[in-house]
């Protein structure tokens, strides 16, 4: 049996692409495995449970057909689809975690996180992160008519796209700190998270042992995913688009 990772696909419109590539991944790679996480931006954009695009219909109803044959299929909000909610989830047969989360992953107790709360170096966004978690921001925001809603988010992004132009890299990436707190504060050894677009497996010691930080692909020019199972060390995979 076998467990599957991805992140950061950025389903949208726009991207025909990248959703012909993951329903053939579900076919194919995912059909028969045990568990299928997904941890984060797994959308590009989200605004409510109510938009009910033909691209959230369409992706919800494959997750569904492989959560119905058996694999158990986990969601972790990103910073761009962090409005997924229950109702999108009981659609495609998903079970929302929590960010952060520790799974027992084969007898290895393991941290999940989408990776945008690791980037601490960039303060701006994580007071935006902050702003954007409230509930009650969320819950008022919810409420607006969907073209209002659809309008903000446009005008976020469009903020957010300059605002990382002028960045620095290093500020984009995770803060080796923030790693090692979160991993002894969890007890973990091995952590998986997406969100920097810069899929490797890190080294690293953590309460004075080894451990490993494994970062997923985002899905622009490759396919990427990482398997774990019961006799086989986690490995990230990749193939073209
Ligand atoms: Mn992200």
């Amino acid at each position: 049996m076998t467990t599957l990772f991805i992140s950061d696909l950025h389903l949208e419109e726009s991207r025909p692409d990248i959703t012909r590539a993951f329903l053939t991944f579900l076919e194919h790679r995912a059909r028969g495995c045990e568990a299928l996480y997904i941890l984060g931006d797994f959308f590009e954009a989200w605004i409510g449970d109510d938009e009910k695009t033909p691209l959230q219909n369409q992706i919800a109803e494959a997750l569904k057909a492989l959560s119905d044959s058996g694999c158990r299929l986990f969601l972790m909000h990103g910073n761009r689809d962090f409005l997924i909610g229950q109702d999108y989830c009981d659609r495609a047969g998903v079970t929302l975690l929590d960010d952060p989360s520790v799974i027992d992953l084969y007898g290895t107790p393991t941290l999940l996180m989408h990776g945008d709360s690791l980037c601490t170096l960039d303060e701006e966004y994580q007071k935006f992160r902050t702003n954007m978690r409230n509930t009650q921001w969320q819950q008022m925001f919810l409420q607006r008519p969907l073209a209002d809603r659809q309008m903000v988010a446009r005008q976020l992004r469009e903020i957010s796209m300059a605002k990382n132009k002028g960045k620095d890299e290093f500020i984009m990436d995770v803060t080796p700190e923030e790693v090692v707190a979160a991993m002894e504060e969890h007890g973990v050894q091995r952590m998986i998270h997406g969100h920097t677009h810069r899929p490797a497996e890190h080294p690293l010691t953590v309460a004075g042992k080894p451990a490993t930080r494994i970062v997923l692909g985002d899905w622009d020019t490759h396919v990427w995913w990482l398997t774990a199972s019961a006799d086989k060390a986690p490995e990230l995979h990749k193939e073209p688009l």
